[in-house]
């Protein structure tokens, strides 16, 4: 991280802040469900509030993303979209998905090419000295003749 400016050094440590407050209220109903089931009888124990365990899990996702924008600024986060910038950050994963895309193409030519080996190329054919007739370019003998090629 280069220079942060104090407004997104705040916004990191309120982002952080949250993150732990959130936590802490998360991990506190696992321990009332811990004392819940371990004495269920128990007239003092409660039944734990699973939705402050959410609103607790809420206040994690939040400050999280308070965190990001602090530490990478707005459009880095990808939260408040500046159109340009984001485009920007996606350009290098645009590039290396057309690069795959690329590889892909490459791929079946190279399959079509394996499974259709004639396709394309010119066949060539020998005239035998004899009796005319066209054989294969790597004959070795006229098919028709029997003559040396
Ligand atoms: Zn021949």
């Amino acid at each position: 991280m280069a220079k942060l400016s104090n407004e997104r050094k705040v916004t990191y440590y309120i982002g952080m802040g949250l993150i732990v407050l959130g936590f802490i209220l998360f991990i506190s109903v696992f321990f009332q469900v811990a004392s819940f089931t371990n004495d269920p009888f128990s007239p003092t124990s409660t039944e734990p509030s699973f939705s402050s365990a959410i609103f607790g899990f809420v206040l994690m996702i939040i400050g999280g993303i308070v965190s990001s924008i602090g530490a990478r600024g707005a459009a880095g986060s990808g939260v408040i979209l500046d159109p340009d910038k984001a485009r920007e950050d996606l350009k290098p994963f645009n590039e290396a998905k057309g690069q795959m895309l690329n590889d892909v193409i490459g791929n079946i030519d190279a399959v079509n090419n394996i499974t259709k080996p004639t396709e394309g190329k010119e066949i060539i054919k020998v005239k035998c000295r004899s009796c005319g007739a066209l054989n294969d370019e790597d004959a070795k003998f006229c098919k028709s003749c029997g003559e040396s090629l």
